[in-house]
């Protein structure tokens, strides 16, 4: 999905970390000035970010497709790829719309960040397990499955593996790239637990792994460039929300198989 917003200023302090700053009331967003208030200071740092042909550093936009460089520019309509330390041309951009969008810094609409707004949405992994799942927690509802031994040791391990989801700091500027790194990579542990349980398990669980480890299959592909922003409850990213939401949806299931305690 491609981004395109403008902004009054970025800065850096040479060691990875964006600023941002977009100075505009929300009322007058999308005027004729794009919503952009021109700040009358001079700069006052060397680590703005500004145009390599013409030095601007106020006013410039911010473009690119999720997962590929940030493109910037200037209002003389110079473009150019940022290169910045600490940070890959990709981090530029996801940080930088991270900002926008932060409650805590501009807050900028999403609606008005993206630039396409018909493209797919991600694949609801929640909806591809839930079929096998909620077969799976009728037949313990009404008694018809019990866990044998074997199966509830499978699940206990699964579950004991997995621990806590990792907590989220939500507010501190710069954390949600690392934030959203830490949910992906617990996510990743766990369907590669899920994958091997599903690969050792017999019977009617090793089924349901099975079952589940394959309609996941897309979210142990995930990277850092797949997880877009989007409006979420948990303010996770909408695939990764999703992905995570699938998986808890899985353990569930297993924690009443493995208890006896199915009536949830
Ligand atoms: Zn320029």
């Amino acid at each position: 999905m491609t981004w395109n917003f403008a902004t009054s200023r970025i800065g850096h302090d040479g060691a990875g970390t964006l600023t941002l700053e977009v100075c505009h009331h929300r009322a007058d967003y999308g005027n004729t000035f794009g919503g952009v208030f021109w700040l009358n200071s001079p700069p006052t740092s060397d680590l703005d970010v500004f145009c390599p042909a013409c030095t601007a550093d106020r006013g410039l936009s911010v473009s690119g497709t999720w997962g590929a460089p940030a493109r910037l520019a200037c209002v003389c309509g110079h473009s150019w790829t940022p290169r910045l330390p600490g940070l890959t041309p990709e981090q530029v951009l996801r940080n930088l719309v991270r900002l926008a969008l932060s409650p805590q810094g501009p807050a900028m609409p999403l609606w008005r960040m993206r630039a396409d707004h018909d493209t797919e949405p991600p694949s609801p992994l929640h909806q591809a397990v839930r079929p096998y799942l909620a077969e799976a927690g009728h037949a313990l509802n009404r008694r018809e499955w019990a866990f044998t031994e074997h199966e509830g040791r499978a699940a206990a391990d699964i579950l004991t593996r997995a621990g806590r989801m990792p907590h989220r700091r939500t507010g501190e500027p710069g954390a949600e790239e690392a934030d959203d790194a830490a949910h992906l990579a617990w996510l990743h542990d766990n369907l590669h637990v899920l994958e091997g349980h599903a690969l050792t398990a017999q019977g009617r669980l090793g089924t349901l792994l099975s079952n589940c480890a394959t309609a996941l299959r897309p979210a142990a592909a995930l990277t850092m460039d797949d997880l877009e922003p989007g409006p979420t409850w948990s303010s996770l990213p909408p695939v990764l929300d999703d992905a995570l939401r699938a998986l808890g949806a899985v353990h569930v299931v297993l924690t009443a198989g493995a208890t006896g305690d199915v009536d949830y």
